[in-house]
């Protein structure tokens, strides 16, 4: 019987799963779940054998419990005696409580709960995934694996704003998010360069979320993501940096409260709203609109601003790191946030980046760059695994 990990990332209106060995993280597979509700779309491949895709029935895959147990049909297909050993799961915030992962236990699942008001659009669609693996899996123990807990070494001046220092107190703070992504990248860069990795590192996680992380001697020490996900970056649907009088504007003078702001700034800003063509990259990069021409442009000085910002609080810049769909694949993006930032170090190896290789920039380049491609899914497995093996020696 083959024990594995299964690792879940539960968002609004998908689920991700991917399922690895228990005792070698090798992978057996992943895939995903979108669109949950009446017309789910189900895609997964198998490490070994065809990929499968389609369309799911509302029982198949019309809410996560569904899409929980379509999800393990599909892998037990794939995998004959699947025996889960323990599911990870991506919560994407822990607070001010969690840094690091946590088996999940009544005290720890209520704390989690409680920090829903934090992360409206994320926290009760990962909890969701944790009571369907809980009723599918009742003797499996269920690990929480954090998006905040990497950042929780910070500084206070890093995650402080100026506010009555109560409300710091309190939680209304900077948490940064991401974090198992620049986990996983921030372990690889070791891996690929190691001389570099104990440095003062910049990586770009820039999806269909953004943000950006400084980091020294692997650990984060800046986060361009602060209180909740919609700081820093433009991303696909969410706003970036922001001046708070602009909300008590639309409140006072436009008749908005806190579900239409919510609405607007998850939404229907970023990308989508700026160039109002799309709140996916690829699309707009190949738009010739001139909206969209505006917003790549903003989303450029964004990243290169906050990239200066970041390097100030390094202290210097040792190597830069592109990461997530935007980052791993946009020639485009990567050479027009380099291009012009000698000071900095940079100088990009045309070739080299339009090749999307590992290593983009020229020898001349004192800060060199990288493409690293991002995995949350084998560093929830990681964590996971570390979890339960601790949790077994106490
Ligand atoms: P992620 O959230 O990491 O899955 O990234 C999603 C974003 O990556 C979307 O905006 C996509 O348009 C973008 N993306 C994915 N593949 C490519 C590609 N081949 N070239 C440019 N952008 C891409």
């Amino acid at each position: 019987m083959t024990k594995s990990l299964l690792t879940l990332n539960a968002g609004s209106s998908s689920l991700k799963f991917a399922l690895f060995s228990a005792e070698t993280l090798a992978e057996h597979g992943r895939g995903e779940i979108e669109h949950l509700g009446a017309q789910a779309r189900l895609a997964f491949r198998p490490a070994q054998g065809p990929a499968i895709a389609h369309t799911l029935s509302a029982e198949e895959g019309g809410d996560h419990h569904a899409a929980l147990k379509t999800a393990l049909a599909t892998i037990a297909k794939a995998t004959p005696h699947l025996d889960v050993a323990a599911v990870g799961h991506r919560i994407v915030h822990g607070g001010m409580q969690f840094s690091k992962p946590a088996l999940i236990d009544e005290t720890v699942y209520a704390a989690l709960a409680a920090l829903e008001p934090l992360a409206p659009l994320h926290q009760p669609h990962n909890l969701a995934g944790v009571r369907a693996a809980r009723a599918l899996f009742p003797g499996a123990p269920q690990i929480a694996c954090f998006d905040t807990a990497f950042h929780r070494g910070h500084d206070f001046a890093a995650d402080a704003y100026g506010l009555p220092r109560a409300m710091y107190d309190e939680g209304l703070r900077r948490y940064g998010f991401h974090g198992l992504s620049y986990e996983y990248v921030s372990g690889r860069l070791r891996e690929i360069a190691p001389e570099i990795a104990g440095g003062r590192v910049v990586i770009a996680h820039l999806g269909n979320g953004a943000s950006m992380c400084g980091l020294r001697d692997g650990r984060s020490v800046a986060s361009t993501m602060g209180f909740s996900t919609l700081d820093g970056l433009m991303m696909g649907t969410r706003p970036g940096q922001l001046d708070p009088g602009a909300l008590l504007y639309l409140m006072s003078a436009k008749g908005y409260d806190a579900a239409s702001l919510t609405d607007l700034l998850y939404h229907r800003c970023g990308l989508a709203g700026l160039s109002g063509v799309s709140n996916d990259w690829r699309e707009v990069e190949a738009s010739a609109s001139p909206r969209a021409v505006d917003a790549v442009a903003y989303f450029v000085r964004r990243i290169r601003v906050e990239l200066g910002g970041l390097a100030a609080a390094l202290g210097g810049l040792d190597a830069l790191v592109f990461t997530a769909g935007i980052g791993e694949h946009s020639a485009n993006l990567r050479a027009a946030v380099c291009i012009g930032m000698e000071w900095l170090g940079i100088v990009l190896d045309a070739a080299a980046n339009r090749a999307n290789a590992q290593r983009i920039s020229a020898p001349t380049s004192r800060a060199p760059v990288f493409v690293i491609p991002t995995d949350e899914e084998a560093r929830i497995a990681e964590l996971t695994r570390e979890v339960v093996d601790a949790s077994r020696r106490s």
